[in-house]
């Protein structure tokens, strides 16, 4: 008899799922907080002129000095902080899991929040601590302090602003957390371009601070890049943990070109912000439909029977983002991407159809 996985593997890794991704084909995708716009078509051009040029026979250099360039000039990273690049900002979230995984060691998030703190965490081998909001989910943060001084988290992340639920917390409690986290504290700016507003500027003023971002949500979905930003201590020593060729040399070339030229992914996101608060609107005018704030591109609504309007929606051909069962504050919530005018007006419509259809 041949060993079995059961056998063999780790009983944490047998139980879990992997990463549900659902088919989209034929659908108006509107579950993934991707950027509904593609690039011009002479910029295109270009970029596939400059991928052509790119020596696909050679490794990386490691080092990847140019991109790293570039995300400090245009990227607003300040003067003594370092750069660190990831294969997706899923990728730096592993490499500082990783890092900080001594024995007994623990990590605190708020949650809901972005799944891969937590899958991170307990695949290196630490403590997930989950703090949950309060229930208009904003930060509860006499929780969070309660929680930093009982556990002394190696990592305390915090996204800014918060998936899924959309808004930014106050700085103020951030302040507070910043002044009493013991290890590092991770602000996830995944959605700085729809937010406008970054914790970048307080690099200098915290050491313990790391500040991640990442090209996704601004248009890039599909190259995989993010970049961590923190004083050189701590990046030296998280590099020793990210793989040499971490990012492809496509990848890089493309990150490149995009930076060239992100005066034309800003103006798309400017398109989009604008249009986040039009479907706000719009969301909130429907009887049923209650929305929370919103600084990313995305809003989460509250509406009764969640998961049978989500499936109503699929059946006329737009497909957003159950979240109703990821967590109990949640419950009967959609998560609902910030598309094209024309994306968001099927949107509308196909919420309208099923919530009639009931
Ligand atoms: C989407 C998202 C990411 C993932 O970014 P990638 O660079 O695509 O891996 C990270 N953090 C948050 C909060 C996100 O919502």
């Amino acid at each position: 008899m041949s060993t079995t996985p059961q056998d063999l593997l780790r009983p944490d890794i047998l139980a879990m799922s992997s990463y549900h991704v659902p088919p989209a084909a034929g659908l108006v995708k509107l579950d993934a907080m991707e950027n509904p716009y593609a690039l011009p078509g002479a910029l295109k051009r270009a970029l596939a002129d400059r991928l052509a040029a790119v020596a696909i026979n050679r490794y990386p250099a490691p080092s990847y000095v140019r991109l790293k360039q570039l995300i400090r000039e245009k990227l607003g990273v300040p003067a003594g902080a370092e750069v660190l690049v990831g294969n997706g900002s899923d990728e730096l979230i592993t490499m500082i899991s990783v890092a900080t995984a001594k024995p007994g060691a623990t990590v605190v998030a708020p949650a809901p929040s972005f799944v891969m703190y937590d899958l991170s965490t307990r695949l290196a081998g630490s403590r997930f601590m989950p703090v949950p909001l309060a229930a208009d989910l904003s930060l509860d943060v006499d929780a969070m302090l309660a929680a930093i001084a009982e556990h002394r988290p190696a990592v305390v992340w915090l996204a800014y602003p918060n998936n899924p639920t959309g808004d930014c917390f106050r700085r103020a409690d951030v302040e507070r957390i910043l002044a009493a986290a013991p290890g590092l504290v991770v602000l996830d700016e995944a959605y700085q371009p729809f937010a406008l507003d970054s914790w970048m500027d307080e690099l200098s003023r915290h050491d313990h601070l790391v500040v991640m971002r990442t090209v996704s949500k601004l248009g890039l979905a599909g190259i995989r890049i993010g970049y961590m930003a923190a004083s050189p201590r701590w990046i030296a020593e998280f590099d020793k943990v990210r793989p040499p060729y971490n990012v492809s040399v496509l990848d890089e070339a493309a990150a490149e070109f995009a930076l060239e030229h992100l005066d034309v992914l800003q103006a798309q996101c400017a398109r989009i912000r604008d249009d986040r608060e039009r479907l706000r609107a719009a969301l909130d005018a429907i009887p049923g439909v209650a929305t929370f704030p919103s600084r990313a591109n995305f809003v989460l609504v509250r509406v009764a029977g969640a998961t049978a309007v989500a499936a109503g929606m699929r059946e006329r051909g737009v497909l957003i983002k159950d979240v109703s069962r990821m967590h109990p504050l949640l419950a009967d919530c959609l998560r609902l991407t910030v598309g094209t005018p024309d994306e968001n007006a099927a949107m509308l419509e196909a919420l309208r159809g099923a919530l009639a259809g009931r």
